[in-house]
Order: structure tokens, then sequence, then C-alpha cells
């Protein structure tokens, strides 16, 4: 399987050079297989400064005059998308208005997949029933305060609907193979993970990376910096007392957080078994790890989870790449050491 990441990569270092450009054609781009279709969503659209180039993504996602010298049938392509992706967002807004607890669905990554599935496709599915598969629908019962005919206020029972976001990928491809009669391929999820990155940090793989962070850097004691040799640079809140940067109420805070930027590779500290990969409403795409006697590790805010549960991964194995997933302000490595379900400062353990 061709890595997409790196093929659209590719694809728009090629691109920016005119001749290139020119001898690939838009007709071909437009017109030919899904993989075509993935190197056009990164073309150039306009021929002005390499460094100005504006991806059908980006259009797609921002809007904006599309450029003069865009192909009638790409142009198409591109005006059916912003028309679904207005009627997702309408449905997205309605669905959140369900949700509970602060959680909501992420609407980037709705119409990341959906752009991913039907860009160039004949016809679209149904947006309302697309971001269904996001989410389940429980009944819920709560008590509100009713002025009856006599003008007394009164307690009432009454039944509502509540949205919850669904946390599995795989029940969400289940869902989408269900409602939409459509498989999400491995391709469509490579697409529509980078796609995501590109609309969410700017960068199609994610962030730059932090200095230090490509290397393991592990102590005498065998624990790994999840983000290479020099974490002490970058804490931005020490395990702890602090006051909640969101509510401004004062907190324990259960782990630390390490201000990298998005798509920084994060390495398992110790060898172990994977617990957990998967979406939480606060920890957002998250990675936990069993080393065995009762110490676990977790990583918290990332952009791609490249691992999966029940694996078994080295110290130093790249788990992750960082991000802004889930109750954030911005993007870092939110990292926690738990000894016997307790959260310990990870200062005594890093090397
Ligand atoms: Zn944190």
């Amino acid at each position: 399987m061709v890595n997409p990441v790196l093929l659209a990569n590719a694809a728009s270092m090629a691109l920016t050079d005119e001749d290139t450009r020119r001898k690939l054609g838009w007709t071909l781009a437009a017109v030919l297989s899904p993989v075509i279709l993935l190197i056009a969503f990164f073309c150039a659209l306009g021929s002005g400064a390499a460094d100005h180039n504006t991806s059908a993504v980006e259009l797609c996602f921002y809007g904006g005059t599309l450029p003069a010298s865009t192909p009638e049938e790409y142009r198409v392509c591109i005006e059916e998308m912003r028309a679904s992706f207005a009627q997702l967002d309408t449905a997205i807004h309605a669905v959140n208005e369900m949700t509970e607890d602060g959680m909501s669905l992420d609407d980037i990554r709705v119409k990341a997949f959906f752009y991913a599935l039907y860009f160039g496709a004949e016809s679209h599915g149904d947006a309302p029933s697309f971001a269904d598969c996001f989410v389940t629908y429980e009944e819920r019962t709560r008590t509100v305060t009713v002025t009856n005919e006599d003008g007394d206020e009164e307690e009432q029972e009454e039944t509502y609907t509540a949205a919850i976001p669904i946390e599995n990928l795989a029940q969400i491809y289940q869902n989408i193979r269900a409602a939409m009669g459509v498989e999400v391929t491995a391709e469509q999820q490579g697409s529509a993970d980078s796609i995501y990155n590109l609309i969410r940090y700017g960068s199609a793989s994610g962030g730059s990376g932090f200095a230090g962070s490509d290397v393991p850097f592990i102590g005498a004691d065998g624990f790994c910096s999840p983000v290479g040799e020099n974490w002490r640079s970058i804490v931005t809140s020490e395990f702890g007392n602090r006051i909640d940067p969101i509510t401004g109420q004062r907190d324990g805070h259960s782990g630390m957080d390490l201000a990298v930027p998005a798509g920084t590779t994060i390495r398992a500290a110790l060898p172990g078994t994977v617990t957990a990969a998967k979406y939480h409403y606060s920890y957002g795409y998250y990675v936990m790890i069993d080393h065995g006697n009762g110490l676990a590790t977790l990583y918290a805010h990332n952009s791609q989870l490249l691992v999966l549960a029940g694996q078994a991964v080295e110290a130093g194995d790249v788990i992750s790449l960082s991000g802004s997933t889930g109750r954030v302000t911005g993007p870092h490595l939110h990292f926690e050491v738990r000894v016997n379900g307790t959260r310990t400062n990870p200062r005594g353990y890093l090397p």
C-alpha cells in the first residue's frame, strides 16, 4: 500500500514546478483513479508563487473564490463538496445541541472523512445520515420545573434524547458501511488523516516536530522521554496543583504538559502492552501503556495514534504523533505516570 501522506507530499512538491504541473495535466488529475484524485487534492490551483498555493481541500473548508485557471470538472467537484459541507455543518450543529458533559462532535474530523470518501464521486452521501455515523443517541430522563394551570411551580420528569460522540473508529467505519453503503478503505483513512492535519495544523503530515524528538532519549534505568532529550525546556505545566487554563479553577493536574508542535513523534517510556488507543472527550486521542508491576503511562491530545490496543511496544517505539485533540488550548503532550492506578509526578521517572 502506498503511504498516502508520502504520496501527497511528493505530489505537492513535484507540482510546485510549473513544468511538471503542466505535464501532469488537469484533465488527468480530475477524472482518473482515486490515487490521482489524492494527488489532485494537494495540487496547486493557482499559478502564483509556489508558497501561495491553495489546495482543493482548503478551498472546500474555507470557501473563497476559485482561481480562474481551475478546470471546469474540478470546479464542479469543489462546489459539490462545499454544498455538502454546508449541510454537514448544519447536521453537526444539530448533534452538538444534543451533547452533554462538554462533549462535542469534531466537525473537521467528520468533514475530512466525507471529503476522503466523496470528493470527485458521482454522487455524495446524505450529509445528516453521515454525521449520525459519528454519534449514538440515548434516551435519558431529567427533572424540569414547570408552571401549572394554577400558576404554581412543580417538578416534572421528562425524557429527552442525548447525543454521544463515538470514540471507537472501528464503530464509526461500521456505521458508515451500514448507513452509507460504502467501505472506508485504509487509503481513505490515510487521506482523511492528511486532510484533518492540513486543516487543523496547517500541514498534511502534522507539524514540524521538536528538536531531539527524532531520536529516543533513554535514561540509565531504561525510562525513555516521550519527546526526546530536550523535554525539560518545554514543560508548560507541572504535575500537581495548578489553575485550569479553561475554567480558571484550581485543580489537581494529573500529569505533566510538554509543549510540542503538532506532529511531533511520541515514544513509549518503557516496554509494555498498549491497553488503550482511542478518543476521549478530554484526553483527545490518547494511548495508555501497561508496563507491568502496577506501572502505566498515558499520552494525551495526539493528532494520530500509531498503535492499537493489545499491541506490545518497546521503550522508544513511536506510538503516536502529538496534536491538540480533546480539551486543550493548544498543541502539547499531556504525559501521565500511574503507579497502581495513582497518578504520580513524571519528573521522578524522566531521564
Ligand atoms: Zn495536562
